[in-house]
């Protein structure tokens, strides 16, 4: 038997040691970028920094090849709020459990798919799958409820590997749903206080605060402003004869045509009681008064479906306003539209007419 050689021990133990130190140093620098990615999470202030967060800053910061967010969004309150925000990348929105329980089963645990990896999970966790060869699928679980998915991959087969340890990354899923639903708690109590809370359509607070935006751009630039006032006709009488949830339910429905008919940039409130106010920048007296016939025809012709299953009619009487040349408040444009909408009423309702600006009131019919 040969006699150990020291120095080959010395030597080897070197190596060990040197290993390591290297798997020491590496772990220390995989604490560091989780630390941070953690701590912008815990202090994003929007929806957007979130899912940019997540989805492009993640994806650089951790070198990987692919991010993916899925949310759960049954209600469709996301569907609604994020079009309008400036995302870089965005979540995919699910309308049930199906595709989580698909990835997680019943476990709701990591799962790491790792070399040999199982083709058919990765081409369902990511749409563009860009090359990833492995991943870590994080299952976002808030109050015991799973709430979405965090997917990271990787075009490295090794970098997530089946018997890895899954602690940081359970740490980053646990963080990432807290911030995901304070954020969600935000964007629900933000929305709240500008919207009307039964038809879901902006309300009288919030229409004023936009409509001061919108003169002012409108005076700045020199385009057009036009403004309808829309009331329901005889609505009381549908209340008196139908019953008041009835009458809500119209209100609702109407809202809802009214918002469907307009343009991203255009603007819907619901002003009171019956009454609606849209703001439409940008557009004519011609094309305001094509917007406002529309919504009037589709008042005039849908069946309103009220709670108990029967159906009831309504038309709408409009006025419409164009913002004059050198106007100087907002509140013009919206007497001249109010005051339309009183010459609607008085010529019979169920019409639009649109304000005369030469008499600063009202005008002919415009339908
Ligand atoms: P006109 O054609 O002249 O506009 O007649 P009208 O009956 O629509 O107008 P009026 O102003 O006389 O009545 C409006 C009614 O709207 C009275 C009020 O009870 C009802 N109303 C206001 N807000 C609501 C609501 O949130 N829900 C329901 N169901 N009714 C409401
Ligand atoms: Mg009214
Ligand atoms: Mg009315």
């Amino acid at each position: 038997m040969n006699a150990p050689n020291p120095q080959a021990q010395v030597q080897e133990l070197r190596r060990q040691l040197q290993s390591l130190l290297e798997a020491a140093t590496a772990n220390e620098r995989k604490l560091d970028r989780f630390d941070a990615l953690e701590r912008r999470l815990i202090a994003v202030s929007s929806m957007e920094e979130l899912v940019n967060l997540l989805l492009v800053d993640c994806r650089a910061d951790f070198g990987l090849d692919a991010a993916e967010l899925w949310l759960l969004d049954p209600d469709e309150e996301l569907r609604r709020a994020l079009p309008a925000l400036p995302m870089a990348r965005a979540p995919r929105l699910l309308d049930d459990h199906g595709p989580l329980k698909d990835l997680f089963g019943a476990a709701r645990t990591t799962r790491l798919i790792g070399p040999g990896a199982d083709e058919a999970l990765l081409a369902q966790a990511f749409d563009a799958r860009a090359g990833v060869r492995s991943a870590a699928l994080l299952p976002l679980i808030r109050q015991g409820l799973l709430i979405g998915s965090l997917h990271l991959g990787s075009g490295d087969p090794q970098r997530y590997d089946t018997a890895s340890g899954t602690k940081f990354l359970d740490r980053l899923a646990a963080i990432a749903a807290v911030s995901i639903e304070s954020m969600l708690n935000r964007e629900r109590l933000r929305r709240a206080g500008m919207t009307d809370g039964l038809t879901g359509v902006h309300n009288r607070r919030y229409f004023d605060h936009r409509s001061l935006i919108e003169f002012s751009q409108a005076v700045r630039h020199r385009y057009p402003l036009a403004c309808l006032f829309l009331d329901i006709d005889h609505f009381k009488a549908i209340n008196d004869r139908h019953g008041h949830p009835a009458g809500d339910e119209v209100l609702r429905q109407v809202g809802g045509l009214i918002q469907r008919s307009l343009r991203t940039g255009d603007l819907a409130a619901r002003y009171g009681g019956e009454e609606f106010v849209v703001l439409l920048p940008r557009t004519d007296l011609a094309g305001a008064c094509e917007v406002a016939e529309r919504i009037r025809l589709l008042v005039q012709e849908a069946p309103f479906i009220t709670p108990d299953g029967g159906t009831v009619g309504a038309t709408l009487s409009v006025g419409l306003a164009m913002l004059p040349p050198g106007a100087t408040s907002f509140a013009e444009l919206l007497q001249a539209a109010d005051r339309a909408v009183y010459d609607a009423k008085r010529a019979g309702r169920n019409r639009t007419v649109a304000a005369d600006p030469a008499e600063g009131g009202a005008g002919g019919p415009a339908s």
